[in-house]
C-alpha cells in the first residue's frame, strides 16, 4: 500500500493518521475539550465514543472523483456501499487503477453483513474483484443490471460463484444486522441506479450518489420523488449526497435533449459516423441506436466492454434495438458510407480503448477516411483532457470531422446541478449533511449550498477518506479518527495481482536477474523525429564494450520504431512511444540474448 503523492495540507482540529506523528482520538478529544472549556464553548453534553454509536467511514470518493466506497458500522455490524476504482493521473506511470485501502475492513471482515452497490459504473463496481475476496466474499445486494455487470466483472477475474450476488428490486427491504435498507430509484446515465434510506438504531441516513432529476429519462423511469419525500417526513438524521456538479448552477439537461442533438447530427452527416461513448452509458447507447435506425444506418460495435455491456443490456431488456441492425465489420463493404455507423469505447482517450487505436491508425478493422465524422459523446474526466485533445487532433489529421462537447451539446452529465441538489435537501430535510463523491473543492461547494438551505455550518461535515462521522442516540454528531483505519490508496498495475509494493519487488527481481537497459531518445517536440542517435546505458545486463554489434543493432531498431511512428504524422504521444519501444526492444533483446533486462525508455523533448 502506498499513499498517493498529492499534497494535502493538514486539517484544522483533526489529526490525520499517517506516517507523521499520530495523535490518538482520545488525545484530540482532551485537547478539544480544553479549548472548548477555555473559550466557553462547552455548552452541550459531553459526546462520548461508544460501540452504540453509528460510525460512517468514507473509504474512498471524498477526495477524488472515483474509487467510491463507504462503510457504516453499528455495534457488531458493518455494511459496505459501493466498491469503485479510480483512474491514475500522469504522475503514476505503470499504474492502471487505484482502489481504496481496505485493511481495516479485512481485519473486521467477520462483521460485514453485506455489500450494497448503487449502480453499474466502474467507479462504483470496478474494485469488486480486487476487494471482495479480501473481505471473505460477503454477499452483494444490487439491482438487476448492476448485478449482471458485477457478475461479468467477477467472471473476467475467475471469481464468479464465490460471493452470492443477490438481485434486489427498488421496493425490497433489506435487513442486515442493525441496518434496515430501503431503496428509491434515481436518474443517472445508466439504468437501475438507486439511492438508499438506511434505518439505524440512532436514526435514518440517506445515501444518494450519482444521481440527477431527469423528468424525461430515455427509459421513461423517473426519480421516485414520492418515496424520497416520505423518507424525509419520517425524519432524516443525515443526508449523504453527490457533489460532482455542486459548482454548476441551474439544472442538468435531460438525457432526452441529447437524443435530439444526436438525431439532428445524424441527419446532417453524409459519410460514416464513428460514435464514441462509455460502454456503461446505456441510455446514450439507446439514443445512438435509435438515430442509426431512423437514418437507415447499420451499426458496427467495437471494443470488448461495449460488446459485453450491449449483450447484457439487451438480454435484460434495458436496451431495445432494431433486429439485424448490428453487422460484422467484414459486412461493411456491402453498404455505402452513409449507411454505416460505428460504436466504440474510448471517449476518454484511454490508450488501449477503441477510439485511441482508431486515432493512432492501428485499429484492426476501423481505418479513418475522408468524409468520416467522429462524435465523442462524453465530457473529459479531470486529468484526461490532454489525452483527449491529442486524440482529437490525430483524428482530424487522418481526415475525420470531429464533434465533441465543446462544439455541440452532445453530452449531458449524469450528476445533479445546484438546483437539483437543493431540491434533494428540501425533500429529505436532514439534520446533518455530508457531501460525498467529488474532489475536496466540490465537496466544500456542496457544503456551502447546504448552508444556503438553512443547514447550520456546525451540522455540515466534509470528511477525508478514512475519517469517521460518528452519530449517537442523542442525535449528536462529530468527526473522529481511528488509528486502526488507514486512508491510503492501493495501486493496481497491469498484472492485476496487487499493489505497487509487489510491483517494486518484481522490478527489483528483474534487475537482479537480468539487469537494466536504458534507451535515451532525444526527440523533436514538433514532429516526433529523433534529433540524434539514441543513447544506450546498460547495467548488469551486458558489458557494452564487448557487444558493439548488439548495441548498434538496438540503436537501429529504436530508430526504425520512432520513424515508423513518426511517419503517421500524428500528434507525438511520448507515453505510447515509450511503451512501444519498451515492448519491442525487450522482445528483441530476449531473442538475441535469452535474457529479459528491465528496459527503460527515456524521452527527452527538445
Ligand atoms: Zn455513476
Amino acid at each position: 500500500m502506498m499513499r498517493r503523492q498529492n499534497f494535502r495540507p493538514p486539517r484544522p482540529n483533526h489529526n490525520r493518521s499517517g506516517s507523521t506523528a499520530v495523535a490518538t482520538p482520545q488525545k484530540t478529544d482532551r485537547l478539544e475539550s480544553l479549548i472548548e472549556k477555555a473559550t466557553g464553548l462547552l455548552t452541550t453534553s459531553r459526546y462520548t465514543s461508544s460501540r452504540q454509536n453509528l460510525r460512517i467511514i468514507p473509504m474512498g470518493g471524498v477526495e477524488e472523483v472515483g474509487e467510491n466506497m463507504t462503510a457504516l458500522e453499528f455495534g457488531d455490524d458493518i455494511i459496505v456501499i459501493d466498491m469503485g476504482l479510480a483512474f491514475p493521473d500522469d504522475t503514476m506511470p505503470g499504474i492502471d487503477y487505484i482502489i481504496p485501502d481496505t485493511k481495516w475492513l479485512e481485519e473486521n471482515k467477520r462483521r460485514i453483513r453485506g455489500v450494497i452497490i448503487t449502480h453499474g459504473h466502474l467507479d462504483h463496481i470496478g474494485a469488486v474483484p480486487y476487494i471482495l475476496p479480501k473481505l471473505g466474499d460477503p454477499p452483494v445486494y444490487t439491482m438487476a443490471l448492476t448485478a449482471a455487470f458485477v457478475k461479468k466483472r467477477l467472471e473476467e477475474f475467475s471469481l464468479l460463484g464465490r460471493s452470492k450476488i443477490n438481485t434486489i428490486t427498488k421496493d425490497d427491504v433489506l435487513a442486515l444486522g442493525n441496518f434496515k435498507l430501503r431503496f428509491f430509484r434515481v436518474n443517472h446515465s445508466i439504468p437501475d441506479s438507486v439511492g438508499i434510506c438506511i434505518t439505524t438504531p440512532v436514526g435514518q441516513v440517506i445515501y444518494v450518489t450519482d444521481w440527477k432529476f431527469d423528468h424525461t429519462p430515455v427509459d421513461g423511469k423517473a426519480t421516485e420523488f414520492d418515496k424520497i419525500a416520505r423518507f424525509g417526513a419520517e425524519g432524516i438524521l443525515l443526508l449523504m449526497s453527490d457533489s460532482t456538479n455542486a459548482i454548476k448552477p441551474g439544472y442538468c439537461a435531460s438525457e432526452r435533449e441529447i437524443g435530439l442533438t444526436i438525431d439532428r447530427t445524424f441527419n446532417e452527416i453524409k459519410g460514416r459516423v464513428i460514435f464514441a461513448n462509455f460502454s456503461t452509458s446505456i441510455s446514450r447507447i439507446q439514443q445512438f441506436f435509435d438515430a442509426a435506425a431512423k437514418y437507415n444506418r447499420k451499426v458496427i460495435v467495437t471494443g470488448r466492454s461495449m460488446v459485453n455491456n450491449i449483450e447484457i443490456a439487451l438480454s435484460l431488456g434495458y436496451l431495445k434495438i432494431q433486429p439485424k441492425i448490428i453487422i460484422k465489420s467484414e459486412q461493411a463493404k456491402k453498404f455505402p458510407d452513409n449507411q454505416i455507423a460505428i460504436l466504440t469505447t474510448g471517449a476518454q482517450g484511454e490508450d488501449a480503448a477503441g477510439l485511441a487505436r482508431i486515432a493512432r491508425g492501428d485499429h484492426k478493422t476501423v481505418k479513418i477516411k475522408k468524409g468520416d465524422t467522429t462524435i465523442v459523446s462524453a465530457s473529459p474526466i479531470p486529468g484526461n483532457e490532454r489525452a483527449i485533445s491529442a486524440m482529437l487532433s490525430n483524428l482530424t489529421r487522418l481526415g475525420s470531422h470531429v464533434i465533441y462537447n465543446k462544439t455541440l451539446d452532445i453530452h449531458t452529465s449524469g450528476h445533479a446541478h445546484q438546483e437539483e441538489l437543493k431540491l434533494m435537501m428540501a425533500l429529505t430535510k436532514p439534520k446533518f449533511f455530508m457531501p460525498i463523491h467529488g474532489e475536496h473543492h466540490m465537496i466544500v461547494a456542496h457544503g456551502e449550498l447546504a448552508k444556503t438551505m438553512g443547514i447550520p455550518e456546525t451540522n455540515i461535515f466534509s470528511l477525508d477518506n478514512g475519517q469517521i462521522l460518528e452519530l449517537n442516540s442523542a442525535k449528536e454528531a462529530k468527526v473522529t479518527e481511528d488509528p486502526k483505519i488507514s486512508s491510503g490508496y492501493v495501486f493496481i498495475d497491469g498484472l492485476g495481482i496487487g499493489d505497487v509494493g509487489e510491483v517494486v519487488i518484481r522490478d527489483r527481481q528483474v534487475m537482479a536477474q537480468d539487469g537494466m537497459f536504458v534507451i535515451i531518445m532525444t526527440l523533436d517536440r514538433r514532429n516526433g523525429k529523433l534529433i540524434n542517435q539514441p543513447d544506450i546505458i546498460s547495467r548488469g545486463f551486458i558489458y557494452m564494450k564487448g557487444n558493439d554489434d548488439l548495441i548498434r543493432e538496438v540503436k537501429h531498431e529504436v530508430r526504425k520504431l520512432v520513424e515508423s511512428k513518426g511517419k503517421e504524422k500524428l500528434e507525438p504521444n511520448w507515453a505510447y512511444l515509450r511503451n512501444i519501444v519498451r515492448d519491442e526492444i525487450g522482445e528483441y533483446l530476449y531473442q538475441k540474448t535469452e535474457r529479459r533486462p528491465m528496459v527503460l525508455p527515456v524521452v527527452i523533448e527538445i
